[in-house]
């Protein structure tokens, strides 16, 4: 297989760290001259997967329609980074075996610490009840089991993080 093309899958709680540190290895990336794509799953929403919910049913098929587009452009020698919750094993492993050339990112914080940074005010909103089917609160997340890479955004800086991130990309041979 082409080992050029990678799949970067960050999962992990809102507000644990995951829009964060995939800017900032997209970043070095194209510093290296690297063809980068970044899929973010906030954004995504408005179009590619617009109209979507929150049920298994929905999150299970927006997460399938980023896989989607992540496989085309892998297989065409990009390094895709998706930022995407997430939440269920399931789907991430069929999109893993689809995929290929994949590297999963668990950015994990305690539910407190990323409830305590609340950086878009949505957990303060999950639990006066606004906010339905919210992540971590009222929702599951199904935490990674094998991760290529654990950055634990509670313990470690963001360079850490990113440095980690890079080191894995570095060690699978996608860099050279
Ligand atoms: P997500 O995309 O997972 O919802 P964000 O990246 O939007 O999360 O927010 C994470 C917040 O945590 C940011 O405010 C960031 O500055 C902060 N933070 C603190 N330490 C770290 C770290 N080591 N890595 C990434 N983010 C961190």
């Amino acid at each position: 297989m082409n080992k050029n093309g990678v799949t970067l899958w960050f999962t992990g709680l809102s507000g644990a760290g995951k829009t964060t540190i995939s800017h900032v290895v997209a970043e070095v990336l194209k510093s290296q001259n690297r063809n980068v794509e970044v899929l973010d799953g906030d954004i995504v929403r408005l179009n590619l997967t617009k109209g979507l919910g929150f049920s298994k049913e929905d999150r299970d098929e927006n997460i399938r329609r980023i896989g989607f587009v992540a496989q085309l452009l892998t297989r065409n020698g990009v390094i895709v980074v998706v930022s995407a919750i997430s939440p269920y094993r399931e789907i991430r492993e069929e999109v893993r075996g689809k995929i290929g050339n994949f590297v999963e990112v668990f950015v994990n914080a305690p539910l407190e610490v990323c409830e305590d940074r609340d950086v878009k005010g949505l957990y303060a909103k999950a639990r006066s009840g606004e906010i339905k089917q919210f992540t971590g609160i009222s929702d599951p997340y199904e935490p990674p089991v094998n991760p290529e890479v654990e950055c634990r955004t509670d313990l470690e800086t963001l360079e850490e993080s990113v440095a980690k991130v890079m080191n894995k990309l570095e060690v699978l041979g996608y860099l050279s």
